[in-house]
């Protein structure tokens, strides 16, 4: 199977760099999500990818040979490429078998199609109609039509926006599955640090055009690149401070260590709402119940510090909330903190 690849790709929109530079290699039975705020470049991309957008500057390859570059381009149908969009839009007329051997070429197209819809758990609807079917049914119809080509690389844009939540968690894990099992380099584009980190064998974030980070799950989420790399995975509370003589900023939460940066250097502190640990008792900093809401498996609970400083979020596990106006002690897990120098402070 043959992997995917970007170049120094960049592309404009008139003056405006919709994707600045961008090099990046997908291997073969990867998945990589392009995970990123609206309107970072994520789905122009794709779309170079797939070949729906005429490449300006860099060169794309998939396996060894070059797809696009500036002096010209394969069309999109000799890229081997599958697609999914968010908007999946089967064609209502054709039956679901139908749909699925659209795009197949050669004389084997319905048994090809036959296959693929087996492989996704419709082996027994190739009959029905699209409307016939339930949201989650034609999601994996698409996912069906866009492997039965056996294509190497597969561009997916948001393909699980329009399932619910219940729904979405599993034919994601059935999709993976699947993808898994045919070797394809899959891109996925999505602005659900949730989803990235589920589907992802890396995650590559991406911020006005750029790629900012580009690594597994766990190392943006444990060990983002910068505050606004931290902050796009988990809210967090944040402090502004000076690193101090011993190395650590001080917050109202208590100091943090500041590796890497000097004494005297301004600093952003973020603590995620995990990070904070309250308890009836003890040496911690003493705190009060401001609200307290339950969130399902966390809930979020607002604490006052007093003498001023703003109010702080702390995710707890329930089982009860403690009620408002309740004094506790806060303890920090400083493992879940981190301090950047304040001059990487971006947009989300
Ligand atoms: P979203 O998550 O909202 O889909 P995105 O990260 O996929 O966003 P893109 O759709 O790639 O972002 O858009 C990147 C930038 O390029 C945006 O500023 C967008 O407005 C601009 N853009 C995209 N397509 C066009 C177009 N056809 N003409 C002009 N500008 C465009």
């Amino acid at each position: 199977m043959a992997g995917l690849a970007f170049e120094s790709v960049t592309h404009r929109f008139g003056n405006r760099i919709a994707v600045g530079g961008l090099d990046l290699a997908v291997e073969a039975g990867e998945v990589v999500c392009l995970l990123g705020p609206s309107g970072c470049g994520k789905t122009t991309t794709l779309r170079l990818a797939a070949g729906l957008e005429k490449l300006q500057q860099g060169r794309i390859l998939i396996g060894n040979r070059v797809v696009a570059d500036e002096s010209g381009a394969l069309p999109p149908e000799k890229r081997h490429v599958g697609l999914i969009f968010q908007d999946y839009a089967l064609f209502p007329h054709l039956s679901i078998l139908d749909n699925v051997a659209f795009g197949v070429d050669g004389g084997d197209a319905r048994a090809d199609a036959q296959k693929a819809l087996a492989a996704v758990g419709l082996g027994d609807r190739g009959k029905s109609y699209p409307h016939m079917l339930s949201g989650g049914e034609q999601q994996r119809v698409a996912l069906a039509r866009a492997l039965a080509p056996r294509p190497d690389v597969m561009l997916m844009d948001e393909p699980f926006s329009g399932l619910d939540v219940r729904l979405r968690d599993r034919v994601r894990d059935e999709t993976l599955a699947l993808l898994a099992s045919t070797g394809a380099a899959v891109l996925l584009v999505t602005h659900d640090p949730e989803e990235a980190m589920r589907m992802a064998s890396r995650i590559a974030l991406m911020r006005a055009g750029r790629v900012v980070q580009l690594g597994t799950p766990d190392t943006l989420y444990n060990r983002p690149a910068d505050a606004g790399a931290a902050r796009f995975f988990a809210e967090a509370n944040g402090f502004a401070g000076v690193v101090g003589a011993d190395g650590r900023v001080p917050t109202p939460l208590g100091p943090v260590p500041a590796p890497g940066l000097a004494p005297g250097a301004r600093a952003e502190v973020l603590v995620r709402p995990h990070a904070i640990r309250p308890e009836g008792a003890g040496e911690g900093v003493a705190a009060r119940v401001l609200r307290a809401r339950l969130l399902g498996a966390d809930s979020l609970v607002e604490f006052d510090l007093g003498g001023g400083a703003a109010a702080v979020a702390a995710r707890i596990t329930p089982p009860r909330l403690p009620p408002i106006g309740t004094e506790m002690r806060l303890f920090l897990d400083l493992g879940q903190c981190f301090v950047f120098p304040e001059a990487t402070v971006g947009p989300k």
